[in-house]
């Protein structure tokens, strides 16, 4: 079995994952600990925005009329009736010929319909000008310089949402935007799809903890915690942590006992075929629903994904460039579709390729590449060294560049990239 697997394309592989899923339960969360989390709700506005008729600058509220036809050499004189702080409310009517000073965000006073930024008037303490005027504090008049058309700068009640509009819908995932709106509406609690639970198993006879000193023959094990960030990312919850040696009752104990108890478990090295792939061995064995274990792509060709229940065994090469490109393409897809996110596959774009890729290749070969625009072009660049064993090239990856089976791609070709949700800022 191990030598004769069936191969699946990487769309075909996406499906029958995609195939076997159902969403997680909705539960509700506090706002601030809702980031990164999918909306389980659609959300309306419960009232519109602004919800009175506000200032939009700091100025003068007046009415347009008092105002038409001036100009620096012919201003008008309004008498100021009040000042109105934002968040205060103004206890004046606007009269014709008087004006109210107005903050930014404040409510505005009745028969005013128009606010004159600050920058076009200037303030007198009486109508005549200010020489030789005695200070009465109590009557303040307004100079405005510059006509400005009814409504300017006054923001009216559902201008921005109207009540009962439809503004966030369910499967979006919370950020900045999202949030600001939610608290708007006064959610301090939002309804979000439960995290998923992961079990991260890494497994190799060969890995050593990260603060064990470097013994000859072993490696440091660095896919425990790229997998860890990457499950965090799609803001799924690692409830177990475990590395394992490629010993295959072990292995088979550990993995049947958690897909019990989460909803992925995930697992890096031992799908391959040699002499110590428990992975390969205990799928080829398997006591649910084996997916895939062949996959028409490279580098990691040998990932693997199982079912039992509702429950996904997604195995991953432990060759950490492998690891990482099967996690993006078939583990983030599942930890987005378990949350109901609306977007669960990478987005594809069509790009620019920057250099060479001779490289013959029976398989649809997904590269680590760099995205760059340039004068109104978009291009992708292999990030350098893309063999399924290396690491250091992960980490100035932003998108992985599809090379279709065949004979390469030339420089300045079009080709198709997937965008990864990691942007590097180099
Ligand atoms: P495997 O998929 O088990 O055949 O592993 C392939 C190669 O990936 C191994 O020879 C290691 O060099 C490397 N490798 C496996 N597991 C890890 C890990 N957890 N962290 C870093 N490198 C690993
Ligand atoms: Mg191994």
């Amino acid at each position: 079995m191990k030598f004769n697997r069936p191969t699946v394309d990487v769309g075909k592989a996406q499906d029958l994952l995609l195939q076997h899923l159902t969403p997680l339960e909705a539960e509700i969360v506090p706002l601030l600990e809702s980031f990164g989390r999918t909306l389980a709700e659609d959300v309306h506005a419960t009232h519109p925005v602004p919800h009175f008729v506000k200032s939009g600058m700091d100025g003068y509220a007046v009415r347009a009329v008092d105002i038409q036809g001036a100009t620096p050499e012919t201003p008008a004189l309004l008498k100021v009736n009040e000042v109105i702080p934002c968040g205060s409310l103004p206890t004046k009517p606007i009269g014709p010929g008087e004006a109210a000073r107005i903050m930014t965000g404040a409510m505005l006073p009745e028969g005013a319909d128009t606010v004159v930024m600050f920058e076009m008037t200037e303030e007198r303490q009486e109508a005549g000008g200010d020489e030789g005027f005695e200070k009465k504090e109590s009557l303040k008049y307004a100079v405005v310089f510059k006509e400005v058309p009814l409504g300017r700068n006054v923001s009216q009640i559902g201008e921005e949402m109207a009540a009962g509009e439809l503004l966030l819908e369910r499967g979006r995932t919370i950020q900045a935007g999202e949030a600001a709106l939610l608290a708007t509406f006064g959610f301090s609690e939002v309804p979000v799809v439960r995290r998923p639970r992961v079990a991260i198993f890494t497994t190799g006879s060969e890995l050593l903890a990260v603060d064990a000193p470097l013994q000859p023959g072993k490696i440091r094990n660095s896919n425990r915690y790229m997998l860890t960030s990457l499950v965090q990312s799609a803001s799924a919850q690692v409830v177990s942590l475990q590395t394992v040696p490629d010993d295959i009752e072990q292995a088979r104990a550990l993995v049947c006992d958690w897909m019990n108890r989460v909803d992925v478990v995930l697992t890096s090295g031992g799908v391959s075929v040699g002499d110590f792939d428990i992975m390969a061995d205990l799928l080829d064995n398997w006591d649910g629903q084996v997916l895939f274990q062949k996959i028409e792509m490279r580098p990691g060709s040998v990932t693997s994904a199982a079912a039992r229940g509702n429950a996904f065994l997604c195995a991953l090469s432990g060759n950490p460039g492998a690891c990482f490109v099967g996690f993006e393409l078939f583990v983030r897809p599942v930890l987005h579709g378990l949350q109901a996110r609306r977007q669960v596959l990478p987005t594809a774009f069509t790009a620019v390729l920057r250099g060479d890729y001779p490289k013959a290749n029976i398989y649809a070969r997904y590269l680590r590449g760099q995205t760059l625009l340039h004068e109104g072009k978009v291009y992708v660049e292999p990030v350098g060294k893309d063999q399924s064993s290396v690491t250091v090239s992960i980490k100035d990856s932003d998108c992985l560049i599809v090379i279709p089976p065949g004979g390469g791609v030339r420089d300045g070709e079009m080709v198709t990239a997937l965008r990864l949700p990691s942007q590097p800022y180099a």
